[in-house]
């Protein structure tokens, strides 16, 4: 071999090492554009769930992402689930620490579910979450403004699989599909067991009609929202 090739191919090999994201444990996917394609975010209440293992291993599958509205409990019982979240690519968001509804209790009490669950989730999984979604999905202006303190929209769902209440693995596929359309942002249970069995074939249906399913931040890139705001912003909610 050459000087002169060797020396080419040793710029070769540093131009790939610095390839962007070539280091990082999970490899970079192409980004999605949501204004050019058709995009739904997943998102998945009050775990890591018991099921959420099996979940991962769904999504992975189909290279499909999700966000994951965890409440610090779990994080704490469960933390295996929330780093191959975090490894695996999936949106961690602040689902407060025990489901308190913040609507019903003290300035200081929501501030420590948050914080305490912002603490457990980044000691956990080195990632900080930026999205708050409040248990029950119940916000007030008090709860608008410790959102906003912290830094963080409040993000509600379009649309329910009503996945806890049927507990039925058709009628979770019928419920998801009916709310299914571009933009939205369907709730979801990884303490369900149907709603994680309904997976595999939900995931193709929706990436059959076209769906990319991706992150809640990814969805939302457009809404330059502030912290604070509410989306989608519930019928009689003022600010
Ligand atoms: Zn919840």
């Amino acid at each position: 071999m050459s000087r002169y090739f060797a020396s080419l191919l040793a710029i070769a090999v540093i131009a790939v090492t610095l390839t962007p994201g070539a280091a990082s444990a999970a490899p970079k996917e192409k980004e999605v554009d949501c204004t050019q394609v058709k995009c739904i975010a997943l998102t998945f209440d009050d775990g890591p769930g018991k099921y959420a293992g099996e979940l991962l291993d769904t999504l992975k599958k189909h290279n499909a992402k999700a966000t994951f509205f965890l409440e610090g409990q779990y994080v704490k019982s469960r933390p295996a689930f929330a780093k191959r979240m975090a490894v695996e690519g999936h949106e961690l968001g602040n689902h407060s620490y025990s489901h308190p509804n913040f609507t019903t209790i003290g300035p200081a009490a929501i501030r420590s579910e948050i914080q305490k669950t912002q603490d457990i989730v980044k000691q956990v999984t080195g990632v900080e979450p930026k999205l708050l979604r409040p248990p029950y999905g119940m916000a007030d202006l008090q709860v608008s403004d410790i959102a906003a303190e912290f830094g963080m929209p409040m993000i509600l769902w379009t649309g329910g699989s009503r996945d806890w209440e049927s507990k039925n693995e058709e009628a979770i596929k019928k419920q998801t599909l009916a709310v299914a359309k571009q933009g939205s942002i369907v709730l979801m249970h990884d303490w369900v067991k149907q709603t994680v069995d309904s997976m595999p074939s939900l995931i193709k249906t929706l990436q059959n009609k076209g769906y990319h399913l991706v992150t809640v931040s990814e969805l939302i890139k457009d809404q330059k929202l502030e912290p604070g705001d509410i989306f989608p912003v519930p019928e009689g909610w003022e600010k």
